[in-house]
């Protein structure tokens, strides 16, 4: 497919391109523009008047769009879930499952749409006032810039674009180099389903091009961002005087408790779930687990043996569970990882080898010391760290010790320890007996610490994309 830009719903095309390839084979799947401050520019400008069209628009017709987009993505759910497989390189299934949680993410915001809700003042609860009435609204900020990271395209996306359009916001999307296909598609059925073409624009390239441009136009009133820490404070630092949102990396801990010897086997199954899907490149995915050292033995050995029974290959073979990382770059790194943490005295359980570029087996360590990147870091790969604990406060001091507070988890039968792991663990969700890679669509989501400001959840989101304006009437 060759890639284009979507600007007020014409389709820009430039000399120099971005090549988009099949993580699992390295094979050619399509081109993108190479854009550039100029585009950046434009597509602000034509978001300007886009921000103007919307408000002609009123909150049911803006439900009933987004309500309509939802049905049109369903309609063509193969075709969208064969796009997500060529780009991102998840298996069929994850795809399916991605383009599912897209039509419900939609389906969400367009009822937002409805009820963006205000309340009365009372100021005439302050001392000496007297005759004045009022109440606030939340109103659209404007333009707001989506920019988005590669691993779930077209939910991530929908999670942005939806709240905004909901709340009568216009967008500038900048998506992943390495997966835009599937955006522009999106953008095109947003404007299909009746939103002004000049409210949902599309801007392709790098980001430190074209992503940067995006971000410091003073006219773009609001950057809601998904992706690494690192990236995330280069555009606080670059941005300027506006509103962020910031959905950021985690290295995810959970915590298996004495008494859950009874479910071993069960519960390295979703552990192992949790950590290997989309070979480990979820935001919380499980990547780091502490088991209390009663259940230590047996826990490993169900999860090395649920690891081995994983099939790792052609994300577009129905039976795969476990496809490639999204480049070569990327799996250079987390072999290193691997290795340093073996030369600090992990031990390798399962796993370990790389099967090709982008292949990697689903990978157990044990024993992993702290001051190694695999503990400290976010890995974003198919690699589960197990440690031993003997108490819960050890397990809740090993979860806290990250820069990271994304979601945590604890198996447990005591109420008591759920409730303390829940009070004293710092992240933005906690899961008890449930893995912390669980996040439905509707529930507040976000990170404390490094893993961002916000919440999203398109009821969340907009909060966050909405303006507080305060009117007063004084009828003395
Ligand atoms: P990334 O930070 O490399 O890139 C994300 C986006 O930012 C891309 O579109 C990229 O082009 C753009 N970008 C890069 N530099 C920029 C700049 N200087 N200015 C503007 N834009 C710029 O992330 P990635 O590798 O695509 O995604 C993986 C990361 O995303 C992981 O850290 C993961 O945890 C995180 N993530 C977080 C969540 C969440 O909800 N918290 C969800 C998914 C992924």
């Amino acid at each position: 497919m060759k890639g284009y830009m979507l600007i007020g719903g014409k389709r820009v095309f430039k000399k120099e391109e971005i090549e988009i390839r099949f993580p699992y084979d390295n094979s050619l799947v399509g081109t993108i523009p190479r854009g550039d401050e100029r585009d950046a520019q434009l597509a602000v400008e034509v978001a300007e008047v886009g921000f103007k069209k919307l408000k002609e628009m009123t909150a049911y017709e803006r439900f009933r769009a987004l309500e309509k987009a939802a049905r049109i993505i369903s309609k063509r759910s193969q075709e969208f879930a064969q796009l997500l497989t060529l780009e991102v390189g998840k298996t069929i299934k994850e795809s399916m499952g991605e383009v599912g949680r897209a039509v419900n993410t939609l389906t969400l915001s367009a009822e937002e749409a409805k009820r963006v809700l205000g309340e009365e003042v009372p100021f005439e609860g302050a001392p000496g006032v007297k005759g004045k009435v009022g109440f606030y609204r939340r109103v659209p900020i404007g333009v707001i810039g989506c920019i988005t990271p590669f691993n779930f395209p077209l939910n991530l996306t929908c999670h942005k674009v939806g709240p905004a359009l909901a709340a009568g916001n216009s967008v500038v999307i900048k998506p992943s180099e390495n997966t835009s296909l599937t955006v522009i598609k999106l953008a095109e059925v947003l404007i299909e389903a009746g939103f002004p073409p000049e409210a949902v624009n599309v801007l392709t390239g790098y980001g430190e091009e074209v992503g940067d441009a995006l971000v410091r136009n003073s006219k773009v009133r609001m950057i809601t961002f998904t992706g690494s820490v690192e990236t995330g404070k280069v555009i606080m630092s670059r941005g300027g005087l506006k509103k962020y949102a910031m959905e950021l990396g985690s290295n995810a801990g959970v915590y298996v408790d004495r008494d859950q010897s009874s479910r071993l086997k069960e519960l390295a199954e979703r552990i192992g779930r949790g950590g290997f899907t989309l070979a480990g490149q979820v935001c919380i995915s499980v990547q780091r687990v502490f088991v209390h050292s009663e259940v230590y033995d047996g826990f490993l050995k169900e999860l090395s043996s649920f690891a081995e029974g994983l099939k790792v290959g052609d994300p577009r073979s129905e039976d795969t569970d476990v496809g490639p990382v999204i480049d070569k770059g990327a799996a250079d790194r987390i072999m290193d990882w691997i290795e340093e943490a073996l030369s600090k005295g992990a031990e390798l359980v399962c796993g370990g080898k790389r099967l090709s570029d982008t292949l990697i087996e689903p990978t157990v360590i044990r024993d992993v010391p702290r001051d190694s990147k695999l503990f400290r870091k976010e890995v974003f790969g198919p690699v589960i760290v197990v440690n031993r604990v003997s108490s819960l406060e050890e397990a809740i001091e090993m979860i806290n010790d990250s820069p990271y507070g994304l979601q945590a988890g604890i198996f447990t039968n005591d109420l008591k320890g759920a409730m303390k792991f829940a009070q004293e663990v710092e992240c933005g969700g906690i899961t008890v007996n449930e893995i912390p890679t669980f996040r439905v669509d509707q529930m507040p989501y976000g990170g404390v610490k490094e893993s961002g400001i916000g919440r999203e959840g398109p009821k969340f989101a907009v909060e966050e994309m909405t303006e507080i304006k305060t009117i007063c009437f004084d009828l003395n």
